[in-house]
């Protein structure tokens, strides 16, 4: 809990994977830090299919046993068609239990040393004319100031924080997946083994996914591009979706919706002395939805540049660090999407044919997606034709 009038180092919006990895990571470089998340409990309700890779966790933190619902040992992606391409990768990644993880994360930023204010939603920054002081939020209906030097803004995909920093935070619709994920119980899973499902009739503009949890459960879920709804919700699709694929008898235990901004990181993730992390900046990836690495990673990183700003460095080593690790794969991954989106179920198969030749049925120690996309794209006439675009990025 804050004590009055103290300024912080650090105010910290948001307790996500971004907000709690900020957090820990100024606190631990010795910076006062608060962070404030207007949930009364850390990570619930859960928006998130909960895959993540071996690296992008661990470059973060060491991950305890008690986040990790499932190990994940390759995957199974789906053609249109219905074919099923098997790729190994023992240790990719894992399949979290991220109501854990994400509370976890924020107690040990609170055993660095960080405050944490739950049922606190910040509403505003307070700002001179030059540089941006502190926030107001309301923490039980009762409003409040908090004082920093530095605020990170690790609030998901809430615009309402980054319109009152004069930024733009619209989304083109077709960088903005709209989706639905249920948490169900009874449906055959192949343990270990996340599916994919490709298919303008599937998921237009995205894909379906049954990520299996272990003890009978899988999160099941779509995505589809808000452009090509068509009137329809993102539930229409899973409901249509698991009734074609699935005939056993299965319990539907937690029903979860979201959007996943898809557009690629925002030009600039330090404006003034605010700092943009997770989703906030748009650093999730544009190719596959998933957020929860880099969202770790800016966090890590920007609370790392607050503990040097105090020693006199320039905060914008956050955003030239992150995008020295990042920014070349995430635009690959964007225009890569953008490709994938404008192909017909029949030039997704041609394609699945093509991984399957490439990758089907053999065990891999690591994947590196730029790669993958280079191999696969230039086997395919029409889509190398699309993807000169992606040329320079690839070949950087
Ligand atoms: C259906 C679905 C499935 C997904 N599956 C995956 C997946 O399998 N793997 C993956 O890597 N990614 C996945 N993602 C994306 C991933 O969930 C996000 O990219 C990730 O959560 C981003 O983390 P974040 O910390 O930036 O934001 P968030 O996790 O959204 O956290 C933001 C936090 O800020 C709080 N907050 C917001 N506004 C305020 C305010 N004004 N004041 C105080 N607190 C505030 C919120 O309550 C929240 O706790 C999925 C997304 C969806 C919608």
């Amino acid at each position: 809990m804050m004590s009055a009038n103290k300024i912080y180092d650090l105010v910290v919006i948001g307790g996500g994977p971004g907000g709690g990895s900020c957090a820990y990571y100024a606190a631990k470089n010795g910076a006062k830090v608060c962070l404030v998340e207007r949930r009364k409990i850390l990570g619930v309700p859960l928006s998130c299919a909960e895959g993540i890779s071996k690296s992008g966790l661990e470059s973060c933190f060491q991950p305890r046993p008690n986040w990790i619902a499932t190990n994940v040992s390759g995957a199974h992606l789906h053609a249109p068609s219905g074919i099923k391409i098997t790729i190994h990768h023992p240790d990719a990644g894992y399949i979290l239990e991220r109501k854990i993880m994400e509370r976890d994360i924020v107690g040990l930023s609170a055993l660095a040393g960080a405050e944490i204010m739950t049922q606190t939603t910040a509403i505003d920054f307070i700002y001179n004319g030059k540089t941006f002081e502190g926030i107001i939020a309301v923490h039980r209906n009762k409003r409040i100031e908090l004082c920093a030097k530095y605020v990170a803004l690790a609030c998901g995909t809430d615009n309402r924080l980054l319109n009152k920093l004069g930024l733009n935070p619209y989304i083109p619709p077709d960088d903005m997946i709209v989706s639905a994920e249920y948490v169900v119980g009874g449906i055959p899973v192949d343990e270990g083994y996340p599916e994919f499902f490709l298919g303008n009739e599937i998921a237009p503009g995205g894909y379906a996914w049954v990520f299996p949890k272990g003890n009978g459960l899988a999160n099941v879920g779509i995505g589809v591009g808000f452009e090509r709804l068509n009137g329809k919700l993102a539930v229409d699709f899973l409901n249509k979706f698991i009734h074609e694929h699935y005939r056993t008898r299965y319990e539907i235990i937690e029903r979860i919706t979201g959007v996943v901004p898809v557009c690629g990181p925002l030009k600039h993730l330090v404006h003034k002395n605010v700092m943009l992390i997770g989703d906030a900046g748009r650093v999730c990836d544009p190719f596959s939805g998933g957020g929860i690495a880099n969202a770790l990673l800016s966090g890590k990183l920007a609370g790392e540049a607050v503990a040097k700003a105090l020693s006199g460095e320039d905060l914008k080593i956050y955003e030239n660090n992150f995008f020295a690790l990042k920014g070349r794969e995430l635009e690959v991954h964007r225009i890569a999407r953008k490709i994938l989106i404008t192909l017909s179920d029949k030039e997704l198969n041609e394609l699945g044919a093509i991984v399957d030749e490439l990758y089907g049925g053999k065990t891999f120690s690591a994947i590196d997606s730029i790669e993958f996309l280079k191999e696969i794209f230039l086997k395919h006439p029409r889509i190398l034709l699309l993807a000169r675009k992606l040329i320079p990025a690839l070949f950087k």
